[in-house]
């Protein structure tokens, strides 16, 4: 048996789409320390493949982050193979909201040198002496209480579409970036009660216990983190104090979690929640585009690079995810609008 897909792309999602079963979309993570990282992934890969589980996973040595989508006929079998692995007995499950199933195409189980890159050293903090986990409804009843901070722990493309009421959106584009801005913004605040929050929960793990070693006194996490909040308000008919987008990392690009649109289009200022990547591949940010600046501009980001991309002038770069060049990017689009509005008046 291989121990990695050998399929090519398209053929594998002609067959998801021609699949006629349902799937299950679920994400769960543990910290938890692992001799030997490479021999658990290879199992892991003999586990579920033969499944049909796809998804991708990172184990590293401090644990695992998974975010996958299980066929619902093999739902229990993969529910057994969780208990062959002691990091993974009675580890909890979180449920997508808005689930076709259709998130992941292939499995990939990849060994990283950490699950959350926080570019420090692995004795600079003791990661698991994490803060307190919330469930989704104490954390919603905790906001906008007295002597309390929100923290959105996530970069500032995910948080600029959504976040929670009154929270603090750091201009971060990296985690570790996050972490530097966090501790200097809540300086004169280490004995507020802390309230962070992510994704699925997993940055918020490495954070509280980041936090607590900087010494704040009572530093909380919402567990599951937004995934979690959203499915508990729902089953508890709670009005949600998240609004926007949650940005999630698959084919989705976000799912939506009380409908509002709280973010601007980067080209004209118009409300919208849409991230794209520049059709410039020698660009290729990512930013949020409206349909008609994206007719307009030909899918980029800039005039220029609509004209390298229509003069085929524009050669692969090395920063192709380009998270990493949004805030200048950012300012300099801020820049030309307040030019544009200068010859305006
Ligand atoms: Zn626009
Ligand atoms: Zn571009």
């Amino acid at each position: 048996m291989f121990l990695y897909n050998r399929v090519n792309k398209e053929e594998l999602k002609k067959r998801l789409a021609e699949e006629t079963f349902q799937r299950k979309t679920i994400s769960f993570y543990r910290y938890h320390i692992l001799d030997n990282p490479q021999e658990f992934r290879d199992e892991l890969f003999r586990d579920w493949f033969p499944l049909d589980c796809f998804g991708r996973i990172y184990v590293a040595h401090e644990g695992i982050n998974a975010q996958m989508s299980v066929p619902e006929h093999h739902w229990d079998a993969f529910v057994e193979t969780l208990k062959n692995y002691k990091i993974l007995q009675d580890i909890p499950i979180k449920y997508a909201i808005e689930d076709d199933g259709k998130s992941f195409y292939k499995l990939t189980i990849k060994v990283r040198p950490k699950l959350v890159a926080d570019g420090l050293n692995d004795d600079a903090y003791d990661v698991t002496n994490v803060g307190k986990h919330l469930s989704g409804v104490e954390f919603h009843n905790y906001i906008g209480q007295e002597d309390t901070v929100v923290v959105d722990m996530r970069n500032y493309y995910e948080s600029e579409i959504g976040h929670f009421e009154g929270a603090i959106c750091p201009e971060a584009d990296t985690f570790r970036e996050e972490l530097e801005i966090v501790t200097d913004l809540l300086e004169d605040k280490k004995d507020k009660k802390v309230l962070l929050y992510c994704t699925g929960g997993i940055r918020c793990e490495k954070a509280s216990a980041y936090l607590k070693h900087q010494g704040f006194s009572d530093v909380n996490q919402l567990h599951g983190g937004i995934l979690e909040y959203a499915r508990q308000i729902k089953t508890a008919q709670l009005d949600s104090k998240f609004i926007g987008k949650n940005f999630v990392f698959d084919e989705r690009l976000g799912e939506s979690v009380n409908g509002e649109i709280i973010s601007k289009c980067h080209q004209c200022g118009k409300p919208c929640d849409s991230h794209t990547n520049c059709a410039n591949h020698g660009c290729h940010i990512l930013f949020i585009q409206c349909p008609e600046c994206a007719e307009k501009y030909h899918g980029c980001c800039t005039p220029e690079c609509a004209d390298e991309k229509m003069q085929g002038t524009g050669r692969p770069s090395d920063l192709r995810i380009g998270f990493g060049n949004s805030r200048k990017f950012r300012k300099s689009l801020s820049l030309i609008q307040a030019e544009q509005n200068k010859l305006k008046v």
